[in-house]
């Protein structure tokens, strides 16, 4: 089974219009060279969204992916965001980031409202999953990944549209990554609980690795065969190292 890979950069909360403006020129020409054998998404802050959106241009290989939605189509609401705003712009959009689901308190359920809004409204979704340093040590790893699983994709009936990201929490952010071997068991693991709701679709899904992923590190990841790509945070806002990670992915 040949899963095209995916490369995500997860811009967070950096970057005004004009920073992102500049990162997305330093970085389209090289990166519109590799869609054919990659993916590309960038999903820099709702705030920058319509900036990129023009600085990519309309018919650019590269397309953009928000970092979260509000599940309601609209209305008093205020803050949030809907998927029909995101819609504009974005082809994909991340949900359960665990920053999210730690610092803001998302819990399982409110992320599958979030997968049904974004699905019905035809984005694509990046489900991020992963445990905790305590869940790592302690051996519950899988059980509470196999929870975020199939709650967050409770009564989702296609899994076409959802591309996996095993994100461990304690990889995010600090620069120390998980083992290629660790992120390929993880990733067996998420494909084998996927394959027991969806049945062989699975073998299309896409699972990404994320967590302090750099250039130096991409390669053991790609090397798995459950892995299919990456999502970026820190190593993405610097055009370098993203477009050197994506290079690598193309070359896999
Ligand atoms: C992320 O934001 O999803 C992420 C994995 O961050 P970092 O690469 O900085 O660990």
């Amino acid at each position: 089974m040949t899963r095209k890979p995916l490369v995500a950069g997860n811009w967070k909360m950096n970057g005004v219009a004009s920073e992102t403006r500049r990162l997305i020129s330093l970085m389209k020409n090289e990166l519109e060279t590799l869609h054919n054998k990659v993916d590309i998404v960038i999903c820099p802050p709702f705030t920058s969204l319509e900036s990129a959106y023009y600085a990519l241009g309309q018919s650019s290989t590269v397309v953009l992916g928000a970092q979260n939605l509000y599940f309601q189509a609209g209305g008093a609401y205020t803050g949030e965001i809907s998927a029909s705003m995101i819609k504009e712009f974005c082809s994909y959009v991340i949900i359960g980031h665990s920053e999210r689901r730690t610092l803001l308190s998302e819990s399982n359920d409110d992320i599958n409202l979030k997968i049904q809004a974004a699905l019905n409204s035809g984005l694509k979704v990046i489900l991020c999953v992963g445990e905790d340093e305590t869940a790592r040590d302690n051996g519950t790893a899988t059980v509470w990944v196999e929870k975020q699983l199939r709650e967050g994709l409770k009564n989702i009936g296609n899994i076409a549209n959802i591309n996996i990201t095993y994100e461990p929490i304690w990889a995010i952010g600090s620069g120390r990554a998980a083992s290629g071997n660790d992120a390929q068991e993880m990733a067996f693991f998420i494909r084998k609980t996927l394959s027991s709701l969806y049945g062989k679709e699975t073998q299309n899904t896409r699972i990404l690795y994320g967590g302090s992923v750099k250039p130096e590190n991409i390669d053991q990841f790609l090397q798995q065969a459950d892995i299919d790509g990456a999502l970026v945070g820190g190593a993405s806002l610097q055009a370098q190292s993203f477009t050197d990670i994506v290079n690598k992915a193309a070359g896999q």
